[in-house]
């Protein structure tokens, strides 16, 4: 098994910067810790249990058009992004859980007619991912198929271990690539037991029953209750590293423009709403109950895949102290099969 010192991984990440790959880490903003582009690591930041918002915007970011086109006299230039070979970026300091959102949301952006322009990125990614240590109140990773030390999505996984340095897992071509190219900044140490390093997350549900629960509570009074407190502010989706929800827009004018894709909400009210005036989702507990049903119903049943992986961003982030893990518990708890 490989280790790294602190001191060393900085090296490696200064060193993926210096390639002129693109280099996310976590970085603070006032009381918040962000995933941000770094050139030199002196503002990465390790004491965090999670970030504010997710790494999904490495593959799909919050606003980007998906095509331009400019007249030139007679003539029309097209802008095609998906034509151009992807930047590569090194995505550094995600947990466990974000790394396997991240290979869930390539994987629903490919299923269909797969997405070039995710799928690229996906490709030209790198993720050195590092192991949870602290937990907190909101995580709830191991009721969604995740865990503290979970190797899903990663290339690399570290995980801290004594006198400051790092268990290395490195877990796929990419990771390895990194790893031999600078071998002189690992070591080799014996295998460890990197679970006695791991914060512990007790299991509050098991999603598999919650899916069994919500084929069956569709009418169920549950959802009134559930819902009072939002108020459609789609804070819960844009913090989410699994919420895939976009909208896409025409910008500009006859003469120049571009079609652009912008996250979206299934808690906003405009979402489902027709040019007829008519919404099919019309008050708020119906569009809660649709962002619980596709996430631990509707998709696992589509695609056999979760949309949520446990990381308790949406509870951190709302404003109503809204706790999908305390409802998913309720609805485990409370709603009948038959
Ligand atoms: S963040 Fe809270 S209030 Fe806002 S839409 Fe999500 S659940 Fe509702
Ligand atoms: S629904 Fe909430 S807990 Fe689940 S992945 Fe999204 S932000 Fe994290």
């Amino acid at each position: 098994m490989k280790s790294i010192t602190h001191d060393n991984l900085l090296k490696l990440l200064a060193g993926l910067a210096d390639e002129g790959k693109i280099v996310y880490a976590p970085v603070r903003k006032g009381q918040k810790v962000f995933f941000a582009p770094v050139q030199n690591m002196q503002p990465v930041v390790f004491d965090y249990i999670q970030t504010t918002e997710s790494p999904k915007l490495v593959l799909f970011p919050r606003y980007e058009p998906l095509i331009s086109f400019e007249y030139q006299g007679k003539e029309v230039k097209v802008d095609d992004p998906s034509a151009a070979a992807p930047a590569e970026r090194v995505l550094f300091g995600s947990r466990p859980c974000d790394a396997m959102a991240l290979k869930r949301l390539a994987e629903f952006f490919d299923r269909d007619i797969p997405d070039a322009l995710i799928a690229g990125r996906q490709k030209a990614l790198t993720v050195i991912s590092m192991s949870c240590i602290k937990a907190d109140a909101d995580c709830f990773c191991t009721s969604t198929g995740s865990s503290p030390g979970d190797i899903c999505g990663s290339d690399i996984l570290l995980t801290p271990v004594e006198n400051n340095g790092y268990a290395a897992e490195i877990l796929t071509g990419k990771g390895a690539s990194i790893a031999d190219r600078c071998s002189s900044l690992f070591s080799e140490i014996p295998e460890i037991r990197k679970e006695q390093y791991l914060a512990k997350v007790e299991k509050a549900f098991s999603h598999e029953e919650v899916r069994k629960k919500l084929s069956h509570a569709f009418d169920h009074d549950i959802w009134n209750g559930a819902s009072l407190r939002c108020i459609g502010c789609g804070a819960c989706a844009f913090v989410c590293p699994m919420c895939s929800c976009f909208d896409i827009q025409e910008e500009g004018t006859a003469k120049k423009g571009s079609r652009v894709r912008c996250w979206d909400s299934c808690g906003f009210s405009l979402f489902t709403l027709h040019t007829s005036g008519h919404n099919p989702r019309h008050n708020q507990s119906e569009r809660w109950r649709q962002r619980v049903m596709h996430k631990f119903s509707y998709q696992p049943e589509a695609a056999e895949l979760t949309g949520c992986v446990g990381c308790g961003r949406c509870s951190r982030a709302c404003p109503s102290d809204m706790n999908l893990k305390e409802q998913l518990q309720d609805i485990a708890a409370n709603v009948e099969t038959v």
